[in-house]
């Protein structure tokens, strides 16, 4: 598929954290060790995920609905519409959720975008250590032409 040229980011990333429960700590951990990074550019999350890290770390946060609640779909919303740069997200892989098919979508709808995501610390740490945090970066995007004008049939 062809790359149509995208998105411009700039030095100011959108980053949209998420952590299911049993991941909280793990990204609070992670956050509080790159608050001073974090500071630097707009963060979004999930409703108790922002919660906390506003409690914790005194980060400013755009906070949406609680994810099990709509919170995911949110994001992704975000992502589709260019609005979102950024995920890193720590979904949890030995529990069960209730909102499973919200997950599934948002890491899809990630994709189809081609928004760096992270779902665990080790990647996180690789992401927001890259010299692109810090500057412009031209995200490309596939080429959804042929799928925006493919015909229907009974067109
Ligand atoms: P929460 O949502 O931050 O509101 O707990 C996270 C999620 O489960 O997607």
């Amino acid at each position: 598929m062809e790359q149509s040229a995208g998105y411009r980011l700039e030095p100011q990333k959108k980053i949209a954290l998420v952590a299911h429960d049993n991941k909280k700590k793990d990204l609070l951990e992670w956050a509080k060790w790159n608050r001073e990074i974090l500071a630097q550019h707009v963060v979004y999350a999930t409703g108790t995920t922002g919660k906390l890290l506003e409690q914790e770390l005194g980060l400013e946060v755009i906070k949406l609905q609680s994810g099990p609640l709509g919170g995911d779909q949110q994001i992704g919303a975000k992502i589709a519409e260019g609005e979102i740069d950024f995920l890193i997200f720590f979904w949890d892989p030995l529990e069960p959720q209730p909102h499973d098919p919200d997950v599934k979508a948002l890491l899809r709808i990630a994709v189809v975008w081609n928004i760096p995501v992270a779902c665990n610390r080790a990647s996180a740490d690789f992401m927001i250590s890259s010299p692109l945090m810090s500057g412009e970066y031209q995200r490309l995007t596939p080429d959804y032409e042929v799928h925006l004008k493919r015909v229907i049939g009974w067109e």
